[in-house]
């Protein structure tokens, strides 16, 4: 095999990186994976995230996870009602059979991402996942890389794969193409014990999901299962705007005030969301990496998932990312190449091709939601009258 003998040093613990890890295992590979945070349960793991037959949960299936899966989704969570800016109801799938069938091609199955990421550690061999090692540095040594982090440590690795999510301090050393602003900022929240602090809105998602639109603006509450409601607002915002407004969105009150005057046109029964002290809230200006970006293979280097081509929101980077990490894997499986620059160089051409697609569909999708007949295109497309 190509990978024989080899060292494999994984960037980043996210879906994507996770999965590969677990692929590249199964089939003997040495293969250590390094990340920032400090342990598995450091960090909120956000919302829930609905994987793809022929995408995430493929994935899943070739890693031998399905059974896995099977134990933590949440069937039903998938539901979806259609509202607008007074919560009137315009479209439910509340009263829909819920997603059990896993071998459904359309079926879209719901899991908590930090459940996901638990089924993924747990698949893997004690001490793969190297925690509280912040990547800084890549340095060539002989045929390989020195890695440095931030915690002082070095470690070689003949083959590097960067998987450090949207922000990735690998991706320079493979391409300069930077990152371009998509015009939405979501501000994301997180509130706790939401049948208590947040009832009527914890009511109407049924377990499952509510889309608001209205004149352009969206907002997504999501039911999670350990009982809280994750939310976020998208709208058109300038660039650097979460700097430049000086709004502390850690802050409660000031998010509020924000939502008060952006959303001054949705009814008040959506301020429930800054009821309580129980939840968090962020803003995160959405960017993307150009549809058309390509770069030199480097043979013992590259990238998956949001590192390599996040898009505007869309809903799908997870199951791309999990989908890199397959088709990666099985690339450098296959007998077709003989060496592991030739597998790269393959790999590499077939995803930027996917994701090309996938970064149009999502620009478009973000269109839908700034128009200022987002609920109608939304419904239209929830009914199957056309495509968004
Ligand atoms: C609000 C929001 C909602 C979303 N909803 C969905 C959805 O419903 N469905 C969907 O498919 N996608 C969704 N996405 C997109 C999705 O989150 C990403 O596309 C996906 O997580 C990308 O996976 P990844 O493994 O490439 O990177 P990430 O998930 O970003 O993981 C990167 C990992 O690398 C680690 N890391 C970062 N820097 C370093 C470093 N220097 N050294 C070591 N480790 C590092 C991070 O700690 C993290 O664990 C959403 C995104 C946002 C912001």
């Amino acid at each position: 095999m190509l990978l024989e003998n080899k060292k494999v040093a994984i960037v980043g613990g996210g879906p994507g990186g996770l999965t590969l890890a677990r692929l590249l295992q199964q089939r003997g590979v040495d293969v250590k994976l390094y990340e920032r945070d400090t342990d598995q349960h450091v960090r909120q793991q956000g919302a829930t995230l609905d994987l793809h037959y022929e995408s995430g949960l493929k994935a899943l299936r070739e890693a031998g996870l399905i059974e896995a899966f099977q134990q933590s989704f949440r069937p039903g969570a998938e539901r979806v009602t259609i509202v607008d800016n007074e919560l009137t109801v315009h479209y439910t799938e509340r009263d829909n059979e819920p997603v059990q069938d896993l071998s459904n091609e359309y079926a879209r199955p719901e899991i908590d991402r930090g459940l996901l990421r638990d089924l993924l550690i747990a698949s893997l061999n004690e001490n793969t996942i190297v925690w509280n090692s912040k990547f800084s540095e890549l340095k060539e040594n002989g045929s390989g890389w020195d890695l440095v982090f931030e915690n002082g440590t070095t470690v070689y690795a003949d083959l590097v794969i960067a998987s450090d999510g949207a922000n990735s301090k690998v991706r320079k050393y493979i391409t300069p193409i930077g990152r371009l602003y998509s015009g939405v900022t979501i501000v994301e929240g997180n509130i706790y014990n939401a049948a208590v602090n947040a009832p009527n809105l914890w009511e109407l998602t049924g377990g499952g999901k509510i889309f608001a639109h209205w004149d352009g603006k969206t907002i997504i509450l999501s039911a999670k299962g350990e009982g809280s409601l994750s939310f976020y607002t998208i709208t058109e915002e300038p660039d650097e705007w979460i700097k430049t407004s000086h709004i502390d969105f850690s802050r409660r009150e000031h998010a509020f005030t924000w939502f008060k005057q952006r959303f001054s046109d949705w009814s008040n029964d959506w301020h429930e969301i800054f009821a309580t002290e129980e939840s968090y809230f962020v803003g995160r200006p959405q960017y993307y990496f150009p549809q058309d970006q390509s770069w030199q293979t480097i043979g013992n280097l590259t990238m998956i998932g949001d590192a390599a081509h996040q898009t505007p929101p869309s809903g799908d980077g997870v199951n791309q990312a999990m989908l890199d990490a397959l088709e990666l894997c099985d690339t450098l499986f296959s007998e077709k190449f003989t060496t592991v620059h030739e597998a790269i160089a393959s790999f590499e051409e077939k995803m930027l091709a996917r994701t090309s697609v996938a970064t149009e569909k999502a620009s478009q999708l973000v269109e839908a939601m700034l128009s200022k007949n987002s609920l109608q295109l939304f419904l239209d497309f929830f009914t199957g009258v056309r495509a968004l």
